[in-house]
């Protein structure tokens, strides 16, 4: 169990989480992190106790998610590989509803239906691309939230069976591409490479580079579901 800043025993542990988290006052060092980058395809440790530092990356989690237009984001999405997901699939940015977030602190699936239905999913860390991917349509996770509260979400065949699944993939090193047959992945690639390398041209273009592409990605998500 590791705890950001207060009790992980493993100072070399606590040091790198703290380096790879940011967990800092600049917001600035809390990015997102894309495909390619090592702390999206490995296991995510878990959150111990729940620090000042943990509550921040969340709040930190949710203005990202918001600012991107995702529907949800996972902590190694962000660099921190912490077992914390934010969700919010109920918020329409482009018609401002009310906002509904979800934060999940060591999420886990404890139930899968055994009907599955494909769907089209996007991802803020894989730029551009929209796969169809198949899950099971029902999905039991728990999870603790920021005050300790164990809360149980037994959820079916919505945009947030979806959403719960992908994020909980991000904590165990899973991302889209690994639901996908060898040809498809290699496609897959492909398009996000594409993509980023067009966003970084047109962002050095524009003399502000990174904007662009962090811009396109929350479209994708937002369009396919969680992120
Ligand atoms: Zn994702």
């Amino acid at each position: 169990m590791v705890s950001i800043g207060q009790t992980c025993l493993d100072s070399k542990c606590r040091e790198k989480i703290l380096e790879d988290a940011a967990v800092s006052d600049s917001k600035s060092d809390f990015h997102l992190r894309f495909m390619g980058e090592d702390v999206l395809t490995q296991k995510a440790e878990e959150v111990g106790e729940v620090t000042p530092e943990i509550e921040k990356l969340a709040d930190d989690m949710l203005s990202l998610m918001y600012e991107e237009e995702g529907c949800g984001l996972a902590a190694p999405q962000i660099g921190a590989p912490l077992r914390l997901v934010v969700i919010d699939c109920d918020y329409d940015p482009s018609s401002q509803t009310k906002k509904n977030p979800y934060v999940l602190i060591n999420p886990e699936i404890v139930e899968l239906s055994d009907e599955t239905a494909k769907d089209s999913e996007g991802c803020l860390s894989f730029p551009g691309l929209s796969v169809e991917i198949e899950r099971p349509v029902g999905v039991v996770v728990e999870a603790e939230d920021l005050e300790g509260n164990v809360l149980r979400y037994e959820v079916e065949g919505s945009l947030l069976a979806r959403c719960l699944q992908h994020e909980i993939d991000h904590l165990n090193g899973v991302t889209m591409l690994d639901h996908l047959g060898p040809i498809a992945r290699m496609k897959a690639i492909s398009t996000v490479r594409e993509k980023m390398q067009g966003d970084a041209a047109a962002g050095a273009a524009n003399g502000a580079e990174g904007e662009t592409a962090t811009h396109s990605a929350e479209r994708t998500e937002k369009s396919t579901e969680e992120k």
